[in-house]
């Protein structure tokens, strides 16, 4: 399979207590479609129990320089694809 070029190879981590979403993001999720009024998120092809999983897990964001849940990452004009346990970021400037 051949990939995209990507500028970083972020790490996807676990985190105990699930980070909360930014209202910033939560506004962008809504915006799209991806986040009902009582702030469910409905990510296409994302099922139930997937979604738990990626609701605990986070990454090290080398643009925004600071911890993001891994549900930001995974609706950053920046993300790619995720392949075994890292994200593959484009790395432009937020
Ligand atoms: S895809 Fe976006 S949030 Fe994820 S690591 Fe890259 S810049 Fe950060």
């Amino acid at each position: 399979m051949s990939e995209l070029p990507h500028k970083y190879e972020v790490s996807v981590k676990i985190v105990a207590t699930a980070l909360k979403l930014s209202d910033e993001t939560k506004n962008e999720l809504k915006a799209s479609g991806m986040m009902d009024d009582k702030g469910k998120l409905k990510l296409k092809g994302v099922s139930p129990k997937m979604l738990k999983r990626m609701k605990e897990e986070s990454v090290d964001c080398p643009v925004l320089k600071k911890e993001v849940p891994f549900i930001q990452c995974f609706v950053c004009p920046n993300f790619q694809s995720r392949i075994s346990g890292k994200v593959l970021c484009k790395g432009d400037s937020l």
